[in-house]
């Protein structure tokens, strides 16, 4: 520690509650000691009520920064001096970089989707999306995709307090990108099932799977999957969620877990902070 932290050091945030389970920390901090940078990277417990003073305190104590997760990706946005126009798009913001007191809001959730992607030698430009969920993960997910030429995404979505964010969202696909988007009800399983049937990928951002909802999945029928498709479900504790298994039964090629989209995200806004590229390799050896 003591060759790590001194008079220099420069801090990094992250802002959201709960947070003590997040990865990014570890992630961040090992990319600094393994490139030599001088930051440190620590998580702090940041609800609604605490985030405009946790935000100031960037300028004040001249942090060159902060993620920013659940419950602050929205409410973020007005206590920023600028937003980056993708962030913009998808109206919210998950990494905040300080130039000088100037404080700017990006979101990387959406290009570290892609790029997870483009690391399993995945292209899927052209090409058409099935997407469960439209939170703050979904609409990223969706929103970049279109911007990075998916051709057509269907998203399907409960009618729970997300819904007029899933409108919101494709009504944006469809008025400021090539893409072509339809929004229905996760009730309509005829439907999903025809919509994945015609799809190249088909994209899980709802959260089934994963803890309160471990071992349950959306799609239960492996004969729903073509073997030459791509599964990707955005959670990654467990590694294998319900879904993913369904999908392997299918014989289906690419079947992948939220790890790459984490790992990428962070990357991104490494990149952002430190100028410099962050050791991809040595971090997934090193964690996952
Ligand atoms: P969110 O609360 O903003 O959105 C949740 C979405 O899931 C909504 O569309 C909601 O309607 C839907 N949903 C919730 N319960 C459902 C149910 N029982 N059946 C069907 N749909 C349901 O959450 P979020 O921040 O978008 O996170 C969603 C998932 O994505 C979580 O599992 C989270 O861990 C994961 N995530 C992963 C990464 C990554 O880097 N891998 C990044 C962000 C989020």
């Amino acid at each position: 520690m003591k060759d790590r932290i001194d008079g220099h050091t420069i801090l990094i945030g992250l802002m959201a509650y709960p947070i003590r389970h997040s990865m990014s920390p570890t992630m961040h901090n090992s990319a600094f000691a393994k490139l030599g940078l001088n930051n440190a990277y620590l998580a702090f417990e940041i609800d609604n009520k605490k985030l405009p003073g946790a935000i100031n305190a960037i300028r004040t104590l001249g942090m060159r920064g902060s993620n920013i997760s659940m419950p602050n990706k929205q409410k973020v946005i007005p206590l920023l001096d600028k937003l980056d126009p993708v962030a913009e798009l998808i109206g919210a913001v998950n990494t905040v970089v300080n130039d000088d007191g100037v404080l700017t809001g990006y979101t990387t959730d959406g290009t570290g989707f892609m790029k997870s992607l483009a690391d399993e030698g995945v292209d899927i430009g052209g090409q058409k999306m099935t997407l469960a969920g439209a939170g703050g993960a979904g609409t990223a997910i969706g929103i970049q995709a279109a911007l990075d030429g998916v051709k057509d995404i269907s998203v399907f979505n409960i009618h729970d307090q997300t819904w007029e964010n899933a409108e919101r969202m494709v009504k944006i696909i469809n008025d400021k990108t090539n893409c072509q988007a339809k929004l229905f009800d996760l009730a309509e399983k005829k439907t999903f099932k025809a919509e994945i049937a015609g799809s190249m990928i088909y994209c899980d951002a709802t959260g089934v799977g994963m803890k309160p909802l471990a071992d349950k999945t959306l799609v239960s029928d492996p004969s729903w999957f073509r073997p030459e498709m791509i599964v990707f479900d955005t959670v990654y504790a467990p590694r294998t969620t319900k879904l993913m298994r369904v999908a392997q039964q299918a014989g289906v090629k690419h079947v992948l877990n939220g790890l790459g989209m984490m790992l990428e995200q962070g990357a991104e806004a490494f990149k952002l902070w430190t100028g410099k590229d962050m050791p991809i390799d040595y971090i997934r050896e090193l964690l996952f």
